[in-house]
């Protein structure tokens, strides 16, 4: 592949070669911090790659809270970010600047 592709009317548009649209998902993913993490929902609003899904935090997730985490999950209802399409990150760091609880990391791999 050379990175040109055609398109349905026989125009060639450039694309992002293969080897390197892998390499730049492999290079960094989200980590949320749940003792931090609030589920306010700010990373699925921005990030456009929908990497987050908030929802109740699983109960072995729960257990590895600290006490004040587990007093804080207790107030927010235990709703926190999960990050199911980690692999889809491009590292743009909008959930980053956007949470309010600086939960979220970008974290090589
Ligand atoms: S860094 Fe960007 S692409 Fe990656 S999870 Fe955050 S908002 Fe989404």
């Amino acid at each position: 592949m050379n990175g040109i592709e055609t398109t349905g009317n026989g125009e060639k548009a450039m694309s992002t070669p293969k080897c390197l649209e892998e390499s730049r998902t492999r290079l960094v993913v989200p980590i949320v911090d749940f003792n931090r993490c609030e589920g306010k929902d700010a990373c699925v609003a921005v990030c456009p790659y929908n990497v987050f899904e908030v929802r109740k935090i699983d109960n072995s997730d729960y257990r590895k809270l600290s006490f004040v985490g587990k007093i804080k999950s207790h107030v927010h209802g235990g709703m926190v970010a999960y990050t199911p399409h980690a692999d889809q990150c491009r590292a743009c760091g909008l959930c980053v600047k956007a949470c309010p609880e600086r939960a979220i990391k970008l974290v090589k791999v």
